[in-house]
């Protein structure tokens, strides 16, 4: 008997890439699910790591111990770039979107990348307020991205 044909895949809307969360990972991912952002933080230090390693990057122990910590999601923004030819079908529709850095409020230089949304590119501004929102790829799995702080 042939084997079962799958569905065809949807040419014009291809899914995204999904997270897969790793061991460094899993705790991240854990906590978008939830709507929140979890940041790896070294149980010796106290110093906060994104992305996630293996390695605390703050007192470089040779013995890592790490806890995840829930922050508020906040941060200003520190740079932006806007993409406007996707390399990816996926991102296709997406165009143009814009990718910020923003620091998070809870330590100076701990950076998150993702895209910012609700803003015109022309209302962007150095060191703008955001907050996290978060953006379901598929059950169970959310991706961060910022919006505008307009209070
Ligand atoms: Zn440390």
């Amino acid at each position: 008997m042939p084997p079962t044909p799958s569905a065809a895949p949807d040419r014009a809307h291809p899914p995204k890439p999904i997270p897969v969360p790793d061991e460094a990972s899993a705790g991240f991912w854990e906590a978008t699910a939830r709507n929140e952002l979890a940041i790896q933080g070294c149980q010796h230090c106290g110093h906060l790591m994104h992305p996630p390693r293996t390695m605390c990057t703050g007192c470089q122990s040779t013995k890592p111990a790490f806890e995840w910590k829930v922050v508020s999601g906040r941060g200003r923004v520190r740079s932006w770039t806007t993409i406007r030819q996707a390399l990816l079908p996926a991102f296709a529709a997406d165009v143009p979107y814009t990718v910020a850095m923003v620091e998070l409020y809870e330590q100076a230089g701990l950076i998150m990348t993702g895209q910012l949304h609700d803003i015109d590119l022309a209302d962007i501004t150095l060191d703008m307020p955001v907050r996290a929102e978060y953006t379901e790829l598929s059950q169970g799995v959310k991706v961060p991205h910022f919006v505008p702080v307009t209070t």
